[in-house]
């Protein structure tokens, strides 16, 4: 052993040294549609309009920490009920750890429940906050097992439950009355985290239920509407619970630039909502192609994704790749997604690349 390896031996957590980077391949020559992106970027316009308003940035000077112009228009445009706010994170990834690292406490066995398969950051943020993560598997057509999620809160009595609406990586939207039963299971005893970032395609949110439940909060992210770049999430929540989490929130988490950058998006929110509304259709058209084609599940979606199960998805991702298409192999995430893979809808040229490669990976 060198002097490093000791020195990290002796420091550095086992489950960290046992663990593996976050894997984003390099995508440099490829069509990317692997990470549920928006292709569309704003129009020159308003591209040349906000550069100006860049070159104004105050970039010497911390951000102003109220972030009240992004929260106003947030709250405005974005359907928060009245009496509720928001607190801001660098994507909602980080609001994911705020939560984790807040409900993380050291006086009992703190656990975080969600249903499987599911965003891969709710285990890892629990995870580092040193939390048990319980996974429930969801049924063979990806709806929640009422039932079996009861069960494992009874027994498990988690802090927080992670329920994303619509789900990624198998894109549908629970049923409803499946989510209420859970979050009336919980009541007192744990938060219940809709996570609506695919909100701008679903087009349902529980955001209206707020005021009926006092353990329901609302997360969302500027990242899948067209704003990857930028890194801005947002959660919604009664005021009093959205104090506890800001107390473990980094100050200045949002930089300037990302301030510009949303405020002025949001001020155009309608053409980021016209965008969403075209890769709908295109989703719609996308998903019948291949619905068509045999040996082939499409399984529904309300997100810009779809998943859908072809004969064998090594084959099939092998294929796309050599045509230079990345999209994602779920098939080792878990056992209900075998042979399952998972593409993001994107513009009517990069969707007919993709479907004739996915085609041509078909044939024998
Ligand atoms: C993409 C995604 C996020 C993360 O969004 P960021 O704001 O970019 O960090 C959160 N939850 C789900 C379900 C997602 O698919």
């Amino acid at each position: 052993m060198t002097s490093i390896d000791k020195l990290i031996a002796n420091t550095i957590r086992e489950d960290v040294r046992a663990g593996h980077i976050y894997n984003v391949p390099d995508s440099s020559g490829y069509i990317k549609l692997d990470a549920m992106e928006n292709p569309y970027q704003l129009p020159d316009a308003l591209r040349a309009e906000l550069a100006q308003r860049l070159a104004d940035a105050v970039l010497n000077r911390y951000p102003v920490p109220s972030y009240s112009g992004i929260k106003e228009r947030i709250r405005a445009k974005l359907g928060v009920p009245a009496g509720f706010d928001v607190i801001l994170g660098n994507g909602s990834d980080e609001i994911i750890s705020i939560l984790c690292t807040a409900t993380a406490r050291q006086d009992k066995r703190a656990v975080v429940l969600a249903p499987i398969p599911a965003f891969v950051m709710f285990q890892r943020s629990a995870q580092f906050a040193g939390m048990d993560f319980v996974g429930v598997p969801l049924k063979a057509d990806f709806s929640l097992d009422r039932a079996a999620m009861l069960a494992a809160i009874a027994e498990h009595k988690p802090s927080l439950v992670f329920l994303a609406y619509p789900n990624n990586p198998t894109g549908n939207l629970y049923d409803e009355a499946d989510m209420v039963a859970i979050i009336e299971a919980l009541g007192e005893n744990g938060i219940v985290v809709a996570d609506e970032a695919y909100h701008p395609f679903a087009r349902t949110s529980f955001m209206d239920k707020l005021p009926q439940y006092p353990n329901l909060v609302v997360m969302r992210t500027l990242s899948k509407l067209g704003l990857a770049g930028i890194r801005l999430g947002y959660l919604a929540a009664a005021p009093a619970l959205l104090e506890q989490f800001d107390k473990v929130r980094p100050p200045y988490n949002v930089n300037v630039l990302t301030q510009v950058v949303a405020e002025f998006a949001l001020d155009h929110v309608e053409v980021l909502d016209e965008q969403a509304a075209r890769l709908n259709e295109a989703r719609t058209e996308l998903a019948a192609a291949m619905a068509a084609l045999p040996g082939v599940t499409v399984f529904p979606s309300s997100a810009n994704f779809i998943t859908l199960r072809v004969p064998d998805a090594e084959k099939t991702c092998a294929k796309l790749f050599a045509e230079r298409v990345l999209i994602k192999n779920l098939s080792r995430m878990h056992e209900l997604l075998a042979n399952c893979i998972r593409v993001t809808v994107s513009t009517p040229e990069e969707n007919s690349v993709f479907l004739n490669a996915l085609k041509a990976s078909l044939q024998a």
